[in-house]
């Protein structure tokens, strides 16, 4: 069995435990069942796979980046990526949006109720987009990388890139080292992945155990508006684009993205995600790592079509809920307040209510009204996730055929890239122990 399969059987799996938890009543407070298994060993075990993802980013990103830049010849190229990935995030967000608000002002969910909610949410205030634009600029590179920026690592590693490339001849042996590292945290994600199937069962098992129920059938209408809309995303517009901008086709691009969705689901996050994804796009669709060590993580920071799409919807809802009249105007800003607020937003899991408190602000909607989705937003929040990095991968693939770096044979072959298990090449491995010990001897 491939890892994607036993990983999608933990999965199914993993609900299907965490239902029986939950419609058996097991996990009442201080039970044995919530104490030890639920909030226990499956914490434990989603926890430590979650942030084993998350400690691959870091240093990923940085040296795929930097072995990208020293890949591509002509900086130039590194301009016309950036421009056109910017460009195509920014569209598919906004198309995500806007459709989302057309389907749900066409439903109307929320309407006739009258909205009291006992939770209570406070808003953010939207940083100014001068802000946003200035703070990808580190002022210190430690900081930038202890925090995770990922916008301020990508500006300092394309710089670091460009830099070595001006020394020229003489940096040949540090861009061969880079190269050879980005190789290791390559293997290293697929070590990471390799248990990933014990991880989405426990990941799921408990999400699904905590999950109120009657509050999802209580909203049932907010529910079913958004997952539909999310899924035309998904299945429609995205696939039309990528179908359209770069004529590849959607059904191998949707089986072999299949992986990074999975760890989105479980994760709840783009920016745990992007080894995954940044495997899926480099190793099963034949994108370049020049192309997709910036797009992948670029997207999983400003691209954010699920998130829009929930902010769409929910606008839409508090607003029947309240009986406020949004009018045109009030609808066109709530698009270009997502598209803006997802910029400056990383993808971390429940971002997606924070930028959806500054939209409510900036469109004179109750915050408090946030309280009442806010119970059932943590799987939906898995649902939006997947959808993300989802467009992070067609716009990777779009940018990566426009720019001649993609290989057309690898997308098209069904078992490319696919992890059957992790195994060690003891030959390789008894080579560099010898070459290794000669250097000693020499030394
Ligand atoms: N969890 C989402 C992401 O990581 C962001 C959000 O919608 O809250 O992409």
């Amino acid at each position: 069995m491939t890892l994607t399969a036993k990983v999608l059987w933990a999965m199914g799996l993993g609900i299907v435990v965490g239902l029986v938890i939950n419609l058996g009543g097991l996990a009442g407070e201080g039970s044995v069942i919530s104490e030890y298994l639920v909030g226990g060993v499956f914490a434990l075990v989603g926890k430590a796979f979650v942030t084993a993802l998350k400690m691959l980013v870091v240093p990923l990103v940085f040296f795929s980046l930097l072995s990208g830049v020293l890949g591509i010849g002509d900086v130039r190229k590194l301009g016309s990526v950036g421009v056109k990935s910017f460009g195509l995030y920014l569209l598919t967000t906004a198309i995500a949006i806007a459709v989302a608000m057309s389907i749900a002002l066409l439903v109307a969910p929320g309407s006739g109720a009258n909205g009291v909610s006992e939770a209570s949410f406070s808003a953010k205030e939207a940083p100014p987009l001068s802000d946003v634009l200035l703070n990808i600029i580190p002022d210190n590179v430690i900081h930038a990388f202890a925090t995770g920026n990922m916008l301020q690592i990508i500006f300092f590693s394309i710089l670091l890139g460009i830099s070595l490339l001006m020394v020229g001849q003489r940096a040949k042996a540090i861009a061969e080292g880079i190269e050879i590292l980005n190789e290791a945290m390559m293997h290293m994600v697929t070590i990471v992945m390799s248990v990933a199937p014990y991880a989405v069962f426990a990941l799921l098992a408990k999400a699904v155990a905590e999950l109120g129920l009657d509050l999802l059938l209580s909203l049932a209408g907010y529910v079913v508006v958004l997952v539909v809309a999310l899924m035309l995303h998904l299945f429609g517009t995205l696939m039309v684009l990528l179908k359209l901008l770069s004529g590849l086709s959607p059904k191998a691009f949707l089986a072999k993205i299949r992986d990074a969705q999975v760890f989105a689901f479980s994760t709840a996050s783009s920016n745990a995600t992007i080894p995954v994804t940044l495997r899926c796009v480099t190793k099963r669709m034949g994108v370049d790592n020049s192309v997709a060590s910036f797009t992948i993580p670029f997207g999983a920071t400003i691209n954010m079509d699920g998130t829009a799409i929930m902010q769409g919807v929910a606008t839409v809802f508090i607003a029947n809920v309240y009986g406020i009249e949004l009018g045109l105007g009030g609808y066109l800003t709530v698009i270009l307040m997502s598209v803006l607020a997802s910029i400056g937003t990383a993808g971390v899991p429940g971002v997606g209510l924070i930028m959806l408190s500054m939209v409510f602000v900036q469109v004179g909607l109750p915050v408090e009204g946030i309280g009442l989705i806010l119970g059932v937003d943590r799987i939906l929040d898995m649902v939006r996730t997947s959808v993300n990095v989802t467009g992070d991968a067609v716009v990777t693939c779009i940018v990566a055929k426009a720019e001649g770096e993609l290989d057309r044979a690898c997308f098209e072959d069904i078992s490319a890239g696919i992890v059957e298990a992790v195994e060690i090449d003891v030959e390789q491995e008894a080579k560099l122990a010898e070459a290794m010990d000669r250097v000693q001897r020499e030394a």
